[in-house]
């Protein structure tokens, strides 16, 4: 427990003010796909076992953070579930009582093989990534030919009782444009969240960044099918706008870190594979925690270090619209 100094510094308030509840944690860098547009020149540069933070080591940074605050957890990778032994790590953590919500986002590769051991974890909800419904233009956009695995995970997800779930598109110029109904239909048929994610030129320098497909565009596109009536406000819905077709089973979401930034009600935190909080996911500034723990701190010093990594939280980031797009760190090692 951390003593009552450090308990009463008021929590993760940033200098502008805002709470930061949610820490997405990256639990490792390496990857089972090979995205066109996560992974630079075809190479990553992978850490070893010891660079990454161990499962005692990122729960001891969870449940310090839950005394500062943090309620929302979400798990990424690189590819969570390819990280040996996973599962009774995610029971560590849901079992967190000050924590309100644990997901994890997944490419859902391996996902048909771990929906019960998941479920069996406490995991309620999670995220797919998956950018096109295309089995060959998902073999060139991932480098891997498991598009049929990954919509058998998500079938076998749905049927375990997972809600809700999600199913990520980034919007890819000249890939993916010419899917956006095919995606959006599947909101009739299933009870899935399709959000649209717009593209940051961040990670791969060669790929194309359109300004002319960002979400109003996208939104245009998609009032061929029907209207999009308003979805209610819901507490763990985040930053998507959401959208539900009259008679739709699911929903539409967008994600508009472009055309319309949500970061003046930013609540995130990360942490990467290798033991850094990032205050942004669009800056490059992180603080280290794992050389500290290393070393032997003691859970208030973690807690100090977290109070003053937030410190330098920016007040938003600068990827507008206008602006020209700036190429940053890799997204596999940061978890997106
Ligand atoms: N392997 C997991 C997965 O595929 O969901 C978790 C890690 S992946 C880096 C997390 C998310 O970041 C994915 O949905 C991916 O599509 C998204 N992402 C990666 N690069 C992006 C970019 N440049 N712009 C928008 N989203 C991006």
């Amino acid at each position: 427990m951390l003593n009552t100094a450090a308990e009463n510094k008021l929590k993760l308030i940033d200098p502008y003010n805002r709470f930061l509840n949610y820490l997405r944690i990256s639990i490792i860098d390496r990857c089972n796909l090979k995205c066109m547009y996560c992974v630079p020149d075809g190479k990553i540069p992978k850490l070893s076992h010891l660079e990454i933070l161990s499962y005692e080591e990122l729960l001891r940074i969870i449940t310090v953070g839950a005394q500062l605050g943090i309620s929302k957890v979400r798990i990424t990778g690189g590819e969570p579930l390819v990280r040996k032994n996973v599962f009774p790590f995610l029971e560590k953590i849901t079992a967190i009582k000050a924590l309100s919500d644990v997901s994890l986002t997944t490419n859902g590769v391996l996902l048909i093989d771990s929906v019960d051991a998941l479920r069996s974890a406490g995991i309620k909800r999670i995220n797919v990534s998956l950018d096109t419904l295309d089995r060959a233009k998902y073999k060139t956009v991932t480098g891997r030919d498991h598009f049929d695995r990954v919509w058998a995970g998500i079938l076998a997800a749905q049927k375990a009782g997972f809600y809700p779930i999600k199913l990520n598109m980034v919007v890819l110029s000249g890939i993916n444009e010419d899917e956006f109904l095919d995606f959006a239909r599947l909101s009739f048929t299933y009870p899935f969240h399709i959000r649209f994610i717009e593209y940051m030129p961040i990670g791969n320098p060669r790929m194309k960044f359109n300004r002319d497909i960002l979400a109003p565009e996208i939104k245009r596109r998609l009032e061929a099918i029907g209207e999009l009536i308003p979805a209610e406000k819901e507490d763990l819905s985040g930053p998507a706008e959401r959208y539900r077709f009259k008679g739709a089973m699911g929903e539409i979401g967008f994600i508009r870190p472009i055309s319309r930034h949500f970061c003046g009600s930013c609540n995130r935190l990360r942490l990467t594979a290798s033991g850094q909080i990032r205050t942004c996911l669009l800056s490059d500034d992180q603080v280290d925690l794992k050389g500290p723990m290393r070393k032997g701190c003691s859970d208030n010093e973690l807690a100090e270090i977290l109070i003053k990594s937030i410190r330098h939280k920016p007040s938003e980031h600068h990827l507008l619209a206008d602006q020209e797009p700036k190429v940053s760190s890799e997204m596999s090692a940061i978890g997106g």
